[in-house]
């Protein structure tokens, strides 16, 4: 619904403008359809809760994470779990709280188990669109690198502590740069599981459930975490959150 337009794609907004005599709200629907995925397209939000909008084309991320992989990741895994958190809240008092206050409200309730792991796997994918961006890597911004050379070194020793945790967290999970009390730090996480629960801080985030990845590069995890972590993540992101 409202799809912010100074996120879109340049290509996007050429088209657009040539539309402009159509009018700004027809200009912005015709936006918002032209930006996502065919796959996420279809619904109109039927809840509180809405897929909300990537910054980025669906091809945007080949080859490190092709189209079909982001069109299943986002137009179908995500989806489904803001429709499946959608039913579970509809008539009861968790349709009117905001997406963290459900996550910490439930987490460890046992008769909430499957609205919490549908509620934190809308905020996890969400987080995790952020942390990506085309043509990202490369040197986080001079705030952030101070930060990161004080808690790991250098950025290979970051590096190094992130690509370990891929490699090391059994089964479905998430890696994520955090603050944890006065440093950064890398943790890692099962299934649903995110900081929010944990009294951190998250920076950025990689999705190591098979998911992601087994599309692009079927077992190989390592590879697929090394290749995000070179040429999409998106520092500007980590540095805004480690600023606020
Ligand atoms: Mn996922």
């Amino acid at each position: 619904m409202n799809k912010p337009m100074t996120v879109l794609p340049a290509t996007i907004t050429r088209r657009g403008l040539m539309l402009a005599s159509a009018g700004f709200a027809s200009l912005a629907s015709t936006l918002a359809r032209a930006a996502a995925p065919p796959a996420a397209t279809a619904a109109a939000p039927s809840g509180p809760f809405n897929l909300p909008a990537l910054t980025f084309a669906d091809n945007a991320l080949d080859p490190v994470i092709s189209s079909t992989t982001l069109g299943f990741h986002y137009g179908k895994h995500h989806k489904g779990y803001v429709d499946n958190l959608n039913k579970a809240v509809a008539g009861t008092p968790l349709a009117g709280m905001a997406l963290e206050q459900i996550i910490t409200t439930t987490y460890g309730v046992a008769d909430k188990t499957g609205i919490y792991n549908n509620a934190s796997q809308d905020w996890n994918h969400s987080f995790y669109w952020k942390s990506l961006r085309p043509q990202g890597g490369g040197a986080p911004p001079a705030a952030l690198r101070q930060r990161i050379d004080a808690s790991f070194g250098d950025l290979d020793g970051l590096r190094k502590e992130i690509l370990a945790a891929s490699a090391s967290q059994f089964g479905s999970g998430w890696v994520w740069l955090v603050v944890d009390g006065d440093k950064l730090a890398v943790t890692k996480t099962g299934n649903a599981d995110s900081p929010l629960t944990r009294g951190q801080k998250p920076l950025l985030t990689i999705d190591v459930w098979e998911h992601a990845y087994y599309l692009d590069y079927q077992n190989r995890r390592a590879d697929y975490a090394a290749a995000v972590f070179d040429r999409l993540l998106n520092w500007g992101f980590a540095a805004d959150n480690l600023a606020v």
